[in-house]
């Protein structure tokens, strides 16, 4: 027997008519490109983003094909956002720190109809816009005023302003309906080794996706908050906050391109934000311009880190320094992005700080609609004690069933169930409490007589040095036990520490055969284009490093 309730398919419009409707005066504020404060209600919002359904049917661009953004967090880009998606037509996010080889390559992959870009890009811009084979228009998120020069202008055939495509379109457009299991946005994944593969969302798994982010133990955002994206619309839809503003109703604070603790500072204390999310390095920089110059933060209460591990020194910092609850988070670009958060549960109330610490550092419990498990090298599934650990396997409905284009074959592994799982590539042991802690993403793990030793632990411990501003640990090859950690270290600016000093800073934090057997000082570690150390370089650079252990 079926049940008698209204079908209405979960649909990616139904957030900015809800926002339109219900929460009409709420403000999206914009720090944009051209300079300005810029602020529009979701009222105003919405009906932009009609128009740019209207425009799009005006350039040709049919539903189900892919139109294209290089962009920064602002009020265009949500427009963007909805009257794409909205109008069946497919958001492509492109990451603007991705080498112009790799922007082509997934152009053309992509078979983008329309580039949008800031102006921030148009040198990108000119140097890939010949190169593309399907990119009919370039759509730069400007007003006339601010258009590159004529000479400048005519290199790029079929260059577009955004805001006089927008004066041209109406803003009568009725969001068609459609099955929700329909093509919302992709996203390609920043492929480390080898071509990037794209990842394609529903509008069924966003939907789904943005209920169980927008929960009390994800990122707990209401009507009554401030959200702040730190984290780039062109990463995984920022992990799902464009579409979680409209749905709580929240005001949407958007950094554009000033993303330095300075400018973010700004933001967060003129438009009293109380939620941010983002990467660690970025928060770095963030506490780095704050306790330079003696700040406090007035209104912010929880800022939501993930995308690689937070080092607890980090969450101490929020929290005793600031008062501010970090919400440590983990998940990727194929599971939309959000698998685990780290809130507490009722007994954790009795623990003292230290234990509380412990809890938030720990990447978090699987939040409704992501089931994990561990599994040994065999696929049989390992205890969740806290101590074995194996590769992280995920299933749920905004995780990801195949590439796009099929790219990779099915990248799924059966259980003796035959339920289908997709494996992370990441290495985890898991709590009696349910909360997952990833020790290792598997090619970066260290292999020390035959035993895993976690990077990330040893990582954590570095970070907590006062003299420390980034540390990365990778595996060193050593006669004896095949592999040793080697710590790479990038000081603080005016700081001092030296490679005994940091072996002897590890002892009776971790089992004595982890410590790592040398530590090499660097200028820079190499970031990649979503911010997360590329250990891969690294390892390269130091393949033929000595061991003083050897
Ligand atoms: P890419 O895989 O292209 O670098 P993603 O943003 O999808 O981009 O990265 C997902 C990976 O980032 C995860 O598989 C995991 O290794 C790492 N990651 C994400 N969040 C965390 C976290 N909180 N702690 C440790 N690693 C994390």
């Amino acid at each position: 027997m079926l049940g008698q309730m209204m079908q209405l398919p979960l649909l990616i419009s139904s957030l900015i008519v809800h926002a339109e409707r219900h929460h009409g005066e709420q403000l999206v504020v914009s720090r944009r490109v051209e300079g300005d404060i810029h602020r529009i209600s979701y009222r105003e919002l919405a009906a932009r983003a009609r128009r740019v359904a209207n425009a799009l049917q005006t350039l040709g661009v049919a539903p189900g094909q892919r139109a294209a953004t290089l962009a920064w967090n602002t009020h265009r880009h949500m427009e963007l956002y909805y009257g794409v998606s909205g109008s069946a037509r497919v958001l492509h996010t492109v990451n603007p720190r991705l080498h112009p080889d790799q922007i082509v390559y997934i152009a053309d992959h992509a078979e983008d109809q329309v580039m949008f870009f800031d102006m921030t890009f148009w040198p990108l811009i000119q140097a890939v816009a010949g190169r593309t084979k399907t990119v009919k228009h370039w759509v730069a998120m400007t007003s006339r005023a601010h258009m590159p020069p004529a000479e400048q202008a005519a290199k790029v055939p079929g260059l577009l302003c955004y805001e006089e495509l927008l004066e041209q379109a109406s803003d009568a457009y009725a969001w068609p309906v459609f099955d929700e299991n329909t093509a919302s946005s992709l996203c390609y994944t920043s492929g480390t080794t080898g071509n990037p593969k794209g990842v394609l969302y529903s509008h069924r798994s966003t939907v789904l996706h943005t209920m169980a982010a927008a929960l009390p133990d994800c990122l707990g955002c209401g009507a009554a908050d401030a959200i702040l994206p730190v984290v780039p619309m062109f990463h995984v839809n920022s992990w799902g906050i464009v579409y979680l503003a409209p749905m709580t109703g929240a005001k949407l604070v958007l950094p554009g391109p000033g993303l330095d603790g300075k400018s973010l500072y700004e933001l967060f204390e003129t438009e009293r934000v109380t939620i941010s999310a983002g990467v660690p390095t970025v928060w770095q920089g963030l506490l780095a311009h704050v306790e330079a110059n003696q700040l406090k933060f007035s209104t912010m209460r929880k800022s939501a880190i993930g995308g690689s591990a937070c080092p607890p020194a980090m969450i101490r910092k929020f929290r005793d320094a600031y008062g501010v609850h970090v919400i440590h988070a983990w998940g990727m670009t194929e599971m939309s992005p959000i698998g685990t958060a780290a809130a507490f549960k009722g007994q954790h109330a009795e623990l003292d700080d230290e234990g509380r610490l412990a809890v938030m550092s720990t990447q978090g419990r699987a939040i409704y609609g992501v089931d994990m498990k561990i599994v040994a090298e065999d696929g049989a599934e390992l205890p969740w004690d806290g101590v074995a650990s194996g590769d992280l396997l995920v299933r749920g409905p905004w995780i990801i069933d195949t590439y796009f284009k099929g790219e990779g074959g099915d990248p799924k592994v059966a259980d003796a169930d035959g339920n289908r799982w997709f494996p992370t590539g990441d290495v985890a042991r898991i709590t009696p409490e349910g909360y997952m802690v990833i020790t290792d993403r598997s090619k970066d793990v260290i292999k020390s007589g035959g035993e895993w030793i976690g990077s990330i632990d040893l990582e954590n411990i570095a970070m907590a040095h006062p003299a420390v501003a980034m540390a990365a640990c990778i595996a060193a090859h050593h006669p004896k036990w095949d592999e040793r950690p080697l710590l790479v270290v990038m000081k603080k600016p005016g700081m001092e520490v030296t490679r005994d000093e940091l072996i002897a800073f590890y002892e009776g934090k971790i089992a004595k055969w982890w410590t790592p057997d040398d530590v090499v000082f660097v200028d820079a570690i190499p970031l990649g284009a979503t911010g997360k150390m590329q250990k891969n370089k690294l390892r390269e650079q130091f393949k033929a490093h000595k061991l003083p252990t050897a």
